[in-house]
């Protein structure tokens, strides 16, 4: 690991100037020290914001949920309004890590944790996303755990959280506060990017602008499921996820929200899969053009091509178990 500079910040203002000066911000540090000590990241400077008045999990206005930046992932998936209104998200996030990991790592940090890209944590390969222009070991390389969705010509990369798939299902926003004081909030869908031409940006964040909190919406209606496809039943990342929410009236899904994990650069929602399956009866043949309509764009890379009929089953599955679930209470 390189020699750095070490600042705590007392402030947001002050943590924000900081790395908008050129400081990288620490907090649980889970992901970062690994990157550190392996060189893929080497900051002059890290601005630690774990002392700064960002935890707390409050109730708002409209009866949804604040969660600051920096309540841990154990502590979040341990809350009764979470476990009770949005078991999604703590299902998501006791299946992600480890405890050890769960007790460092925070909201914040996890929403912006680096891609697991073999190529990308070893500096002696080539990575766009690591050092742009220099290629991408993992196309024509080894990809199991690559993209199947949205990825490009640069880059096959895949975003590894799972809470922030949950965080999807329920239509979740980020709030940041920016170098110059300023505050906005924003959809969840909004803060990480496809690769495109630019892998070496993960969010639309700007420089400085420090996450401070994630706002739930209130309860959803329906079945809450986290479904996690992975190498090893525990400590592995996803190679295919799935965060559902389906609610049922009568015979007829009513309304249903699916984002997919370890597929993409970013969680995976596709508007247009919901319309398939809004309003209608549940088939199998139903399912099989949701599928259909999921994976139309979907492309392997070679070893990872077993993704996209992985995805098609873990769809269908948890479509079954919850039409048939919610149809029998
Ligand atoms: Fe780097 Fe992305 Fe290619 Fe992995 S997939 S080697 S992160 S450019």
């Amino acid at each position: 690991m390189r020699p750095f500079d070490y600042l705590r910040a007392d402030s947001i203002g002050a943590a924000s100037q900081a790395a908008h000066s050129g400081a990288t911000f620490i907090a649980g540090g889970t992901n970062l020290i690994d990157l550190m000590q392996l060189e893929v990241m080497v900051p002059e400077r890290l601005v630690d914001i774990s002392r700064l008045d960002l935890g707390g999990i409050e109730a708002t206005a409209d009866g949804g949920l604040r969660i600051g930046a920096l309540v841990t992932n154990a502590d979040l998936a341990a809350d009764a309004r979470i476990r009770r209104d949005h078991p999604v998200l703590a299902r998501a996030l006791l299946s992600g890590a480890s405890p050890q990991l769960r007790n460092k790592a925070t909201t914040g940090g996890n929403l912006l944790q680096r891609t697991r890209c073999y190529y990308f944590y070893d500096p002696s390969q080539p990575c766009n996303k690591r050092e742009p222009g220099s290629g991408c070991g993992a196309i024509g390389g080894v990809n199991r755990i690559h993209a199947i969705l949205g990825a490009s010509a640069q880059c096959i990369a895949t975003h590894p959280s799972d809470m922030a798939v949950a965080l999807r299902a329920l239509d979740a926003e980020v709030e940041t506060e920016s170098v110059d004081g300023a505050r906005r909030r924003f959809p969840l869908a909004d803060l990480h990017r496809l690769p495109g031409d630019t892998p070496e940006r993960d969010t639309e964040l700007a420089q400085g602008e420090l996450v401070t909190a994630v706002i739930l919406p209130p309860a959803k209606a329906g079945h809450q499921q986290y479904h996690k496809v992975r190498d090893r039943a525990s400590y592995a990342f996803a190679l295919v996820s799935l965060a559902s929410v389906i609610e049922m009236e009568g015979e007829r899904i009513a309304s249903l929200a699916l984002a997919f994990g370890g597929v993409a650069h970013k969680p995976w929602r596709d508007p247009s899969v919901e319309e398939v399956l809004v309003g209608k009866v549940p088939s199998e043949e139903l399912f099989d053009h949701a599928a259909d309509t999921l994976l139309r764009d979907a492309k392997g890379a070679g070893s990872n091509n077993f993704k996209i009929p992985l995805t098609r089953r873990v769809l269908k599955a948890a479509l079954r178990q919850a039409t048939r679930t919610e149809m029998a209470t």
